[in-house]
C-alpha cells in the first residue's frame, strides 16, 4: 500500500444536512488524490466521491504494546472512548447509522491492507521511533486504504508518535491529549476531513493543552451524520469482520490456509459495540502546537 500526503484543504462548508442544527462547516475526505475533499458548502476544489465504510459496523481494535508512557488500560480507555465520542445521539437524537466494535487487542503492529489474507483495523503506538517521511512533528497518523471508483473504506489504521510527544489522559493535566488527539483521528477513520472551523474537533491543529477536541462541535456531528444518516442498527446482525477477514496477526504472520485467512465466528470474541472516527497531526517546537494534516491515503482500484 502506497500512502500519499495530502496537501491541507483549504475548503470551507456552511449549512447542515440532517441533524446538527448549527453547523457551519465541514469536508468529507473524498476519491481524488491525493487531496480530494467534498464540503459543506461546495468548494470549487471539490472532486471525487465521498469515502465512507460500506457496512454499518466496523471494527477497531489495539495493538499490544500499549505505549509505556501509560498503563495499557488508560490508553484503551482513551482511544475506545475517543471512537465512542462519534456513534454517541448526535443526529437530532439517534446516533449515525454506523457502529464501532472493539475487536480486542492484537498482535499486528504493522500499517497494511491485505487482499490475499485477513485484515484488522489497528491502532498503534510508535514508541521506538516515528520513521514516517513526514517528519517527527508529526503527533499521529491514519492511513485510509478505499476503492477508488466507490469511495469504499476498505481498512483503516492509525499511528501515534509516542516516541515523539509525552502524551496526557487526565483533564486535569493535559498535554498533549490523547483522547483529543484520538477523536480526532477517529474523524478521519470514518472518512472526514479537516473542517475550517477552529473550534471544530477536525480543525488542522492542536495546541498543546487543549482537552476540547474530545468533544464534537456543531460542524463534526454535521459531517458524521451526512456521512451515515442515521438508522437503527441491529446488534445481532452487525458484521465487524473487515474485508477477507478478520486477522489479529499481520499478513506475515497468518497461519496459510490458501489465499485467505479466515477467522469466526464472531460470538467467539469479546467484541463490545463502541463509537468510533482517526487524524495527524504536526507539533510546532516553537509554539508548542501541533498541526494536523489530513489523513495518509492509499486508494486501490483492487477488491
Ligand atoms: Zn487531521
Amino acid at each position: 500500500m502506497i500512502g500519499r500526503r495530502l496537501a491541507l484543504p483549504l475548503l470551507f462548508a456552511a449549512t447542515v444536512l440532517c441533524a446538527a442544527p448549527s453547523a457551519q462547516a465541514y469536508c468529507r475526505t473524498s476519491t481524488c488524490l491525493p487531496a480530494g475533499s467534498l464540503c459543506n458548502p461546495p468548494s470549487e476544489t471539490d472532486c471525487g466521491l465521498p469515502i465512507a465504510w460500506p457496512a454499518d459496523c466496523v471494527g477497531v481494535a489495539l495493538q499490544q504494546d500499549g505505549t509505556v508512557q501509560m498503563p495499557f488500560e488508560d490508553s484503551r480507555a482513551a482511544i475506545l472512548g475517543a471512537f465512542a465520542t462519534w456513534t454517541a445521539p448526535l443526529c437530532n437524537a439517534a446516533p449515525p447509522g454506523i457502529a464501532v466494535v472493539d475487536m480486542g487487542v492484537v498482535p499486528c503492529a504493522t500499517v497494511e491492507y491485505n487482499k490475499n489474507a485477513g485484515n484488522v483495523n489497528v491502532v498503534i503506538f510508535r514508541d521506538r521511533a516515528w520513521t514516517h517521511p513526514e517528519g517527527a512533528n508529526y503527533i499521529a497518523l491514519t492511513t485510509v486504504t478505499f476503492g477508488e471508483q466507490t469511495g469504499e473504506i476498505y481498512d483503516a489504521d492509525m499511528e501515534i508518535n509516542s516516541a515523539g510527544f509525552q502524551l496526557t489522559t487526565q483533564p486535569s493535566q493535559v498535554g498533549f491529549d490523547l483522547q483529543a488527539i484520538v477523536t480526532h483521528e477517529a474523524g478521519h477513520f470514518l472518512g472526514l476531513a479537516h473542517s475550517p472551523d477552529p473550534e471544530s474537533t477536525m480543525y488542522e491543529s492542536y495546541q498543546e493543552g487543549m482537552g476540547g477536541q474530545r468533544t464534537l462541535a456543531s460542524d463534526d456531528t454535521a459531517a458524521i451524520c451526512a456521512a451515515y444518516p442515521p438508522r437503527t442498527i441491529d446488534p445481532t446482525t452487525c458484521n465487524p469482520i473487515p474485508r477477507h477477514g478478520f486477522a489479529p496477526e499481520c499478513a506475515a504472520d497468518q497461519p496459510k490456509h490458501g489465499c485467505a485467512v479466515s477467522y469466526g465466528p464472531i460470538r467467539s470474541w469479546a467484541w463490545e459495540a463502541i463509537g468510533l472516527g482517526l487524524w495527524l497531526a504536526r507539533w510546532s517546537r516553537r509554539r508548542l502546537t501541533a498541526r494536523l494534516a489530513p489523513p495518509r491515503r492509499a486508494g486501490t482500484p483492487s477488491r
